[in-house]
């Protein structure tokens, strides 16, 4: 292996030349204590900066194992890591030193969740970075000055702030740590509990802006208060007892005057599949792992998805046991994302009235009287609501403010009351008495025939001009694929660019196990078992540093959105 002085002579040596002589530095250098690896160099300063890693052994690095020896602690201590070597860089890294991207370091920067990515890696003997730098150039030249600099005085400086144990704050690293596992605790308790969220007393909800995650920190801001009637205590590893709102399996509603706190309540549940950093006020909100937010999505595409359970006798006979369209409705949409999410095994879902079609959740009684049942295709939410939970077991919260007969389904109803939660399931019971509901129940006594559907892999095609695979992201929720954009707007619980990055990927190699048997389902769990047992790099054939982890249901959201797929039915 080449040492640093190597590396140092080469930088000495074509300092001046042409930009495309940096391809010279690619290769491992050894130095006292940590290897550098330079994997790939950029063709020009202009190109996505050069990708580097760090390897520190755990001789040096001295982290105790108990860091690191479950895989909720490895996965929250490379959370940790990759923050303290964000803020390293912020207060280290001097910056632009030149051309485009020259002088540039970069890490993926985590946001308010605690997710497992390929930033860092931890192994047997190492941990490894994995970063990005702009290698210096001045007028298009090699800067060999300048990224002497880079290598040699900014680098080591980071890594000491990054990767020692010595140098870490060890009570943030343990807050962080336990605060993650505690989490996974709590989430993994629900269903033994026989509920399908948890939301702990004390917990902030509302966010600081529609585009930035943080708590809310100004103006009077509610800390949530469980009512009496629905508190519960859970013992967790790290925290002890905690108290809060357990919402059971079942039907929930949540009502509420508007702006009052409803859809803060059902988002902050949303986002209850990932744990929080420490200080996001969510901490403890958790949720079934599987849950989904469902929304309406007009103009997606839909193939052959039997939404026969919600719509049937479409206008001119179109079928919709094999429903297909390229421009899919308010109330088509909606079907299909529900549909879908349960072919892939969800068991609880998270409706909102704010994104929902409002035809697809009620039809009343007027409004039956006035549009006979043979003129509309639409069973509405409220008929198959329960019998979602009676056929299939999947439980659903929905926040409805505008319509009380929903009352005669829910087995729950949580009030907003100026953003505190109240238990008004007796009072809507007795509303519900009081006022006997005028509309009709539609749609039969069972949810209906679910389809499993196969997909087929010549629908995938990733090349663009010369390029076999080019896939790209647009943004936290766009995929370019090959010439074809997977639009994932309504796929609201992702949370990161590199979910998105590593879905994008995903699609690609989930190709390989499509063998016109195998079902969608099939197709994304084997998937997902495989990044279980060898990590997200399988996704790529070289190391990739911003890869983080993503559910197998919205790998599935993404494919269905796949402009091209094709499928068959499975008979
Ligand atoms: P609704 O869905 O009932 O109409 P929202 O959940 O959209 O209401 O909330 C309305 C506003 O109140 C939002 O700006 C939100 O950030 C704020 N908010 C929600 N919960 C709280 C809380 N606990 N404390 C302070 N502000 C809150
Ligand atoms: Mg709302």
């Amino acid at each position: 292996m080449q040492s640093l002085d190597d590396l140092k002579n080469k930088l000495e040596r074509i300092d001046g030349r042409g930009y495309k002589a940096y391809k010279d530095i690619e290769g491992l250098y050894q130095c006292e204590e940590y290897i550098l690896l330079i994997d790939h160099v950029q063709g020009d300063p202009f190109a996505s900066p050069s990708r580097i890693r760090i390897r520190l052994s755990h001789e040096y690095a001295c982290f105790p194992e108990n860091t690191y020896n479950t895989v909720i602690r490895d996965i929250a201590f490379r959370d940790f890591l990759t923050r303290r070597f964000v803020e390293a860089l912020q207060k280290i890294c001097k910056g632009s030193r030149g051309l485009g991207n020259s002088g540039i370091i970069s890490i993926d920067c985590p946001g308010q969740e605690i997710l497992e990515r390929t930033s860092f890696i931890i192994e047997e003997q190492y941990i490894e970075a994995r970063f990005v730098l702009g290698l210096p150039a001045s007028a298009r030249k090699i800067d060999g000055k300048q990224a002497v600099a880079m290598f040699f005085d900014e680098l080591p400086k980071i890594i000491a702030v990054a990767f020692y144990f010595k140098n870490i704050d060890r009570v943030k690293l343990y807050e962080h740590i336990e605060t993650a596992e505690d989490a996974s605790f709590l989430r993994d308790q629900l269903d033994k509990l026989g509920l399908v969220a948890f939301i702990a007393d004390g917990s902030i909800l509302p966010r600081s802006s529609g585009v930035d995650p943080s708590p809310l920190r100004k103006g009077n801001i509610v800390p949530f208060v469980a009512p009496d009637s629905l508190r519960m205590k859970v013992n967790l590893p790290n925290r002890g007892m905690v108290a809060g709102m357990g919402i059971s399996k079942g039907i929930t509603l949540i009502v509420g005057g508007g702006y009052h706190g409803k859809s803060t309540l059902l988002s902050a549940i949303a986002f209850g599949i990932y744990n929080h950093i420490p200080g996001d006020g969510r901490e403890l909100v958790v949720i079934n792992s599987s849950a989904v937010k469902i929304r309406s999505e007009d103009g997606r595409r839909i193939e052959k998805t039997c939404i026969s359970p919600f719509i049937s006798n479409l206008p001119f006979g179109q079928d919709t046991e094999a429903f297909s369209t390229d421009n899919a409705s308010g109330s088509t949409s909606q079907s299909a994302n529900i549909i879908e999410t349960m072919e892939m095994g969800c068991q609880v879902l998270l409706v909102d009235e704010d994104t929902s079609a409002t035809n697809f959740m009620i039809r009343d009684h007027r409004m039956q009287n006035l549009v006979s049942k043979d003129k509309e295709p639409i069973i509405p939410f409220i008929d198959k609501v329960q019998l979602l939970y009676q056929d299939h077991s999947i439980s659903t919260i929905i926040v409805v403010g505008g319509s009380g007969d929903y009352f005669d389904v829910a087995d729950c109803v949580i009030c907003m009351v100026e953003y505190q939660p109240y238990d008004y399931t007796k009072e809507a019971l007795s509303i519900t008495e009081k006022f006997k509901a005028k509309r009709k129940k539609e749609g039969g006594g069972n949810f209906g025939i679910t389809v499993r559907r196969i997909p087929l892999a010549n629908s995938f095609d990733a090349g663009k001009g010369k390029k076999k695979v080019k896939i790209s992201t647009n943004g936290l929720r766009s995929i370019s694929f090959g010439y074809h954009n997977i639009d994932l707007s309504a796929i609201e619980q992702l949370v990161d660019i590199s979910q998105t990055r590593a879905i994008g990927d995903a699609i690609y190699y989930a190709r390989r196990f499509m063998d016109r048997t195998l079902t969608l389902k099939e197709v994304v769990d084997l998937v997902m078992s495989n990044i279980r047992k060898n990590g997200l790099d399988i996704l790529s054939p070289w190391p990739v540093g911003n890869y983080a982890v993503f559910r197998g249901i919205e790998l599935s959201c993404a494919i269905n959105r796949l402009r091209t797929l094709l499928v068959q039915q499975k008979k």
